[in-house]
């Protein structure tokens, strides 16, 4: 008897600590994803620049359909689920034109002096360089033949294209990286024209919750510095184990000397 009860108190506080973990993990967008170990979740903005040499190595020329004859290059897996949202498109009766993909960091940097010189001001038509989502090879504009050559605005939202992708692009990874009513966050106006890859669990997260990629970021790295803290000296073994002694209540009223040793683990 003494045996069992031997083996029970050293296996229980690990049985407790497994379950312990993952219940915690109550975010809807797994931890996995959230490392951000293949950049689909990068956040290029004017408060987080890109490095001005950050240039993908997974660039590929897109499949899709484009605009113009000129060649569009995108990160290999966002390319792919553009080509399966433009064939989902199609079936729907929607036909989808990619416009633009990844820029460089020089390409942005000529646009935006461009834009300033013609206009006098930043009016956030033009991302400041380094802060374009065209430069993480992940973002895309995405229009309808009727649209092509015309200057891009807001209006464009009111199309059977611009409805489509909204209701779908996060079922192929994409979210609308500059949402309406959110300029103020992202400092850009609304571009409905303009897809952002993710990944699939973070894109049907951002868009079933409304959010920007701005507003997801603070909301995971928050997260994930709350979690990290809690769990901080669950990973020494010491600390963040159920306290033994409470594991075994129950187990060993008859004040078992064994018990004693095993209590207290901290
Ligand atoms: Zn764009």
């Amino acid at each position: 008897m003494k045996k069992l009860i031997c083996l029970l108190l050293c296996l229980l506080p690990f049985a407790a600590m497994a379950e312990e973990e993952t219940a915690l993990w109550d975010y809807p967008v797994p931890y996995s994803v959230l490392q951000n170990e293949d950049g689909y979740i990068t956040l290029a903005s004017t408060e987080r620049l890109l490095d001005s040499d950050f240039i993908p190595d997974d660039l590929v020329k897109i499949k899709a359909r484009k605009t113009s004859g000129t060649a569009i290059q995108m990160r290999e897996k966002a390319s792919a689920k553009l080509s399966e949202m433009f064939d989902a498109a199609k079936t729907d009766g929607i036909t989808l034109y990619a416009h633009s993909g990844y820029r460089s960091y020089r390409t942005q940097k000529t646009m935006y002096s461009n834009r300033l010189a013609s206009i006098g001001y930043d009016d956030g038509a033009v991302a400041y360089p380094g802060s374009s989502d065209h430069q993480t090879g992940l973002g895309v504009d995405v229009i309808s033949k009727a649209w092509i050559g015309k200057r891009f605005n807001e209006k464009f939202a009111a199309t059977k294209e611009a409805q489509w992708m909204a209701e779908h692009c996060d079922e192929y990874g994409f979210v609308i990286r500059y949402p309406e009513d959110k300029t103020e966050i992202t400092g850009i106006m609304y571009e409905p024209w303009h897809l952002r890859y993710v990944g699939d669990e973070a894109a049907a997260y951002i868009m079933d919750a409304g959010l920007t990629l701005e507003e997801f970021t603070e909301e995971y790295e928050a997260y994930i510095s709350a979690f990290e803290g809690d769990h901080d000296s669950a990973l020494d073994g010491e600390d963040g184990l159920p306290d033994a002694q409470e594991v075994v209540t129950g187990i060993s009223e008859d004040g078992d000397e064994e018990v004693t040793l095993f209590g207290g683990g901290n």
